[in-house]
């Protein structure tokens, strides 16, 4: 396999009253909460996903299928570790990830750099690798009507010598 690798992920969860909104595992002042089985953290099951991808080893489902009783309210931080120490016992490293985050409101701004050191910190890289943009739906479509929120992410990952 070649020295440097990319990898993409995308995920959406859809907003309820009830739950708590938690994105890139802190916890964001919200009325509305991502609903799903885990603690639908839509960025870390975004960039778990773009870790698994770039080394063609699955999706998040595949390896956390949503019918185990097992994930249910799972810390997405579990997955993310797994899917980094796939990456890890296969020889890599993450160089950077970029990802967008697409929430109609509250705003993501205040919370986006402690969420970048959370991402960082799991994959043992620097604030300064991970990217995280928020945007809105502009009143429109899913996002913008707050039925949902959106993430994607790309990662970069390199063979170490
Ligand atoms: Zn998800």
């Amino acid at each position: 396999m070649s020295e440097v690798r990319i990898g993409f992920g995308t995920d959406i969860h859809r907003l309820v009253a009830g739950r708590p909104l938690i994105v890139g595992r802190v916890e964001i002042e919200s009325d509305l909460g991502a609903d799903g089985h885990s603690d639908a953290d839509v960025l870390l099951h975004a960039v778990t996903d773009a870790l698994l991808g770039s080394l063609a080893l699955g999706d998040i489902g595949t390896h956390f299928p949503n019918s185990d009783p097992r994930w249910s309210g799972a810390d997405s931080l579990v997955f993310l570790r797994h899917a980094f120490e796939l990456v890890v016992e296969r020889g890599y490293r993450v160089v950077n990830i970029d990802s967008v985050v697409d929430l109609e409101s509250p705003k993501l701004k205040p919370y986006v750099y402690q969420i970048r050191q959370n991402i960082a910190s799991a994959l043992d890289v620097a604030p300064e690798c991970v990217s995280v943009k928020a945007k809105t739906g502009e009143s429109v479509g899913a996002v913008g009507n707050r039925e949902a929120l959106t993430a994607q992410a790309v990662v970069l990952i390199e063979r170490l010598k």
